[in-house]
């Protein structure tokens, strides 16, 4: 049996791996290193090992048996290393898998971010840029001066602090004269007092800074100006100056 020794220590891995399986396979492999005796001459005590009623096997088979103990033994080394590896190569992995994920996942989060910016108007303007302020919110002669005056040349476009819908637009005989509401459909309205001709009729729909009408000095007023107030619910006035200037327009009170 000296002669099988170099020819079994070369099966000796497949076969044990496949015993547990196909018992079988032992005694073909005995056969195919028998042939392979056999082809070099070395003589009768591999014959008799083999057995009388086997056949030689073909290159073909042979060739398929290769194959499958290639793959056999490449299933059992994926098998033994992965089961060793795993204690001592988690940690190496998990590591850079959690260090490489938040890189990916940021840059993911920050793609969406840049988008349109094109805003030209800001939602809140000046009704009336560049008038002087007469009078502001506050107690005048015993009474609430209940919004801000801003002084231009008669005929000066006023425009809508924000956008909205026209509510009121009119001369209501109170003191106002012209006066147009715009409510603004957050709670608030503005009020533009004392036109001398209005540009807009009720229920329009208006932008920021669009003309409403032109500043003049009907109802109550003794010269040229834009009452301008800000209510918060109708008729609830309160100091525009404050209420403008957190919109980021500053009307000087
Ligand atoms: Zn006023």
């Amino acid at each position: 049996m000296q002669e099988d020794s170099p020819v079994q220590n070369e099966n000796t891995p497949d076969t044990t791996a496949e015993q547990p399986q196909r018992p079988g396979r032992r005694n073909r492999l005995i056969v195919l290193g028998a042939a392979a005796v056999v082809a070099l001459g070395v003589g009768g005590v591999a014959v008799a090992t083999t057995g009388p009623d086997r056949p030689a096997p073909t290159a073909v088979s042979a060739d398929a048996q290769s194959r499958a103990e290639a793959a056999s033994r490449a299933d059992r080394f994926a098998r033994e290393s992965s089961a060793p590896a795993s204690p001592s190569a988690s940690p190496s992995v998990s590591p850079s898998t959690a260090s490489a994920s938040p890189t990916p996942t940021k840059t993911v989060t920050a793609k969406p971010k840049p988008k349109k910016t094109t805003k030209p108007t800001p939602a809140w303007v000046d009704p009336m840029p560049g008038a002087s302020v007469t009078s502001c919110y506050g107690q005048r002669w015993g009474t609430l001066h209940a919004g801000i005056d801003l002084a231009l040349p008669s005929g000066t476009p006023i425009r809508a602090a924000a956008a909205g819908t026209v509510t009121q637009a009119g001369d209501a005989a109170d003191g106002y004269g012209n006066s147009v509401f715009i409510d603004h459909g957050n709670g608030y309205l503005t009020h533009y007092a004392h036109q001398s001709r209005i540009a807009v009729t009720v229920g329009q729909k208006v932008k920021a800074g669009q003309v409403i009408g032109y500043e003049g000095a009907t109802g109550d007023a003794t010269g040229p100006h834009l009452h301008f107030e800000v209510h918060q619910g109708m008729w609830n006035q309160i100091d525009p100056a404050p209420f403008m200037r957190t919109r980021g327009v500053d009307l000087g009170c």
